[in-house]
């Protein structure tokens, strides 16, 4: 079976060889993880940053997170000439909280954020849709991207296969972070991590 990220660069040449370039609703947690996943995707789709990411605590880390994916979009919307759009998806997560479908916390929150995510991309009749989970570095990305299939079958937008991490993923982002200050934080986004990081 093909790895992730040979699927990822299988599509991105097809788009190239084609000369097509098709929309990607790219869920998007933070500045520092766009920023290696737009470098990587910004040749072959036109981008759409949804941002929905309601397990992030407290709320002024959000509102940070948030902002800085701003500024960096601006900051590529410049360098690069293309235009990104920008969604900002708010929702409780409580309300997700009391249907849990899976025994772990993590495979529920990224669940949920790739659920709203598709949800989105049905409705405004996206091509494609993928999130940039996958560059962090204690992130599982087979378990995203099986999310991502499981969630596929669902809906009508396609899920593009993709391992962000790899080919020196995370060096692009601390490349990205130097160069243009990028705010990175020192946990993942849930209340218990925020406190063990405040102890
Ligand atoms: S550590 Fe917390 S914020 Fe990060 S994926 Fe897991 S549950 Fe979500």
């Amino acid at each position: 079976m093909k790895s992730y990220y040979q699927m990822q660069l299988d599509l991105c040449n097809y788009l190239k060889e084609n000369n097509l370039k098709p929309s990607l609703l790219l869920h998007t947690c933070c500045a520092l993880c766009f920023s290696s996943a737009f470098m990587q995707c910004k040749d072959y789709f036109n981008i759409t940053v949804f941002f929905y990411n309601p397990n992030i605590y407290p709320s002024n880390e959000y509102e940070k997170r948030k902002q800085e994916t701003l500024r960096l979009i601006d900051i590529f919307q410049k360098e690069y000439n293309v235009t990104i759009n920008f969604i900002e998806q708010i929702e409780d997560f409580k309300t997700y909280d009391a249907k849990k479908v899976h025994q772990n916390k993590c495979l529920d929150c990224i669940h949920n954020r790739l659920l709203v995510s598709y949800n989105y991309a049905d409705k405004h009749h996206f091509d494609y849709i993928t999130t940039t989970l996958t560059v962090g570095r204690l992130k599982n990305s087979i378990m995203i991207n099986q999310l991502g299939e499981m969630l596929e079958k669902n809906h009508q937008t396609k899920y593009f296969y993709s391992n962000f991490k790899k080919n020196n993923g995370i060096g692009l982002s601390l490349e990205m972070k130097e160069k243009y200050h990028i705010y990175a934080q020192n946990y993942c986004g849930c209340e218990p991590y925020y406190q063990k990081n405040e102890n």
